[in-house]
């Protein structure tokens, strides 16, 4: 008697033990894949690192879990000689369309795709929609909300006799700008998860949001300005609707790349949490427009900027911390994460942002707002689906995802977690 085996594929084209430059391809054995995630990293020169090469004429369909430049950047190159079809949420595709642009405005010259190359891949765009199947040659695709940012999706591909599930960035903890994720009910034979956060746990959401407002409250309070530089793409945005709920009244105001990120938020209302409190700080807070905008700012009181970039950059935030950084009485507050060999690194660590800067002397403060879900809401996510044979760590660092993998071993047995590197090709039989 034959007896019918489900075989999976996976290969791993980025993000194997390393964070960013996700892209996993995953078919049933028989050459053709669906290709998830195509983004990009940057090396110590700040120059942009692809992923390893997979021939579109073998890929049915590109699916991208969100519009984070370490998940969708490098795909307009898959366009350069196919069209391939491509899988996003409506707002994936405004919000990458974005983050691509200002992406190749800064590294354009180390690219090997142009706009055209982008604009073909925008008009292969399907929309989806999450909890529908999508069928693509032998396969189908199916994004589930991700928690991560607004119109971030988990995906789940059923190859007919087994169904492989990919987290893509994922948050488990609810904020106001996007519900946590949940895999109840879900079925896969094969996990594919990030690891961030495979190491750490994150304080409770709620003492953060706490003591990063009467934080604020203290500085304003006493005269000073509070500068807070965030990612445009999602911790501004949550930022916002924090102090729209806790203090609607501040003079708070937004600047940087973070005005268009918001604009396309507000115009999707079906993918915001609490889309009354980003529509409220709207309203109330006031998006800053030009130079002289700027300079008033800065000579005020009690005002809060929250501006981009998240960890220093460019963008506008070294401006702000150029005329503010040199008063005890005003404070920069760090939200997001810093990145090793980051100006906001620097500042942290070293007190400075860069050589020919001066001394910090505003307070300094880093939250530990994290839009990614620590090691035991990863863990839950793993202990909830349903029939889980094989787990697949990525996304994130050697040392980290060493842990995280013996945190797993406990959970499904150790010779069925696997760590590997780029360019690894995982073949599993049931
Ligand atoms: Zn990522
Ligand atoms: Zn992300």
């Amino acid at each position: 008697m034959k007896i019918h085996m489900a075989r999976i594929e996976i290969k791993v084209l980025g993000g194997g033990r390393e964070v960013g430059r996700a892209a996993i391809a995953v078919g049933n054995g028989s050459g053709m894949y669906v290709l998830m995630d195509y983004g990009v990293n940057f090396n110590e020169r700040d120059e942009p690192q692809l992923p390893l090469h997979i021939k579109p004429s073998e890929v049915v369909a590109l699916a991208i879990t969100h519009a984070h430049l370490d998940h969708i950047g490098a795909a307009p190159f898959l366009y350069t000689t196919s069209q391939l079809p491509a899988l996003m949420t409506s707002i994936t595709k405004e919000l990458g369309k974005l983050m691509i642009h200002d992406f190749m405005k800064l590294s354009g010259y180390y690219l090997p795709f142009e706009q055209v190359d982008v604009d073909l891949m925008l008009d292969n765009v399907s929309e989806v929609t999450y909890g529908k199947i999508y069928e693509y040659g032998d396969y189908g695709v199916e994004f589930i909300n991700a928690g991560h940012i607004p119109g971030s999706g988990m995906i789940r591909v059923d190859l007919g006799d087994a169904k492989v599930l990919y987290t893509g960035d994922v948050n488990t903890v609810p904020t106001r700008l996007v519900d946590g994720a949940r895999l109840d009910g879900v079925e896969a034979d094969v996990m594919v998860i990030e690891g961030t956060y495979g190491n750490s746990t994150h304080p409770p959401r709620e003492e953060i949001e706490k003591e990063f407002i009467e934080s604020v409250k203290e500085v304003i309070e006493g005269g000073g300005n509070v500068l807070v530089p965030a990612f445009s793409l999602g911790r501004s945005q949550e930022i916002m609707s924090l102090l729209a709920e806790k203090l609607p009244e501040a003079n708070v105001f937004y600047d940087g790349m973070i005005r268009t990120v918001t604009e396309i938020m507000v115009s999707h209302p079906e993918f915001i949490n609490r889309y009354n409190l980003l529509t409220k700080a709207v309203d109330n807070f006031k998006s800053v427009r030009n130079s002289g905008d700027r300079r008033r700012i800065v000579k005020g009181e009690g005002n809060i900027i929250i501006s981009s970039a998240g960890m220093l950059k460019g963008g506008p935030a070294q401006y702000y911390i150029k005329k503010l950084g040199d008063k005890r009485k005003n404070a920069v507050f760090l939200v997001s994460y810093q990145a090793p060999n980051t100006p906001g690194r620097r500042l942290f660590e070293e007190g400075k942002f860069a050589d020919n800067a001066p001394l910090l002397k505003a307070r300094l403060q880093w939250f530990d707002f994290s839009s990614h879900a620590g090691v035991d809401g990863l863990t839950n996510l793993v202990r909830t689906v349903k029939n889980l044979k094989k787990v697949i760590i990525v996304h994130s660092d050697p040392e980290v995802g060493i842990h995280f993998k013996e945190r797993l071993d406990v959970l499904v047995g150790e010779e069925n977690v696997l760590f590997p590197t780029n360019g690894e090709r995982l073949l599993f039989e049931f």
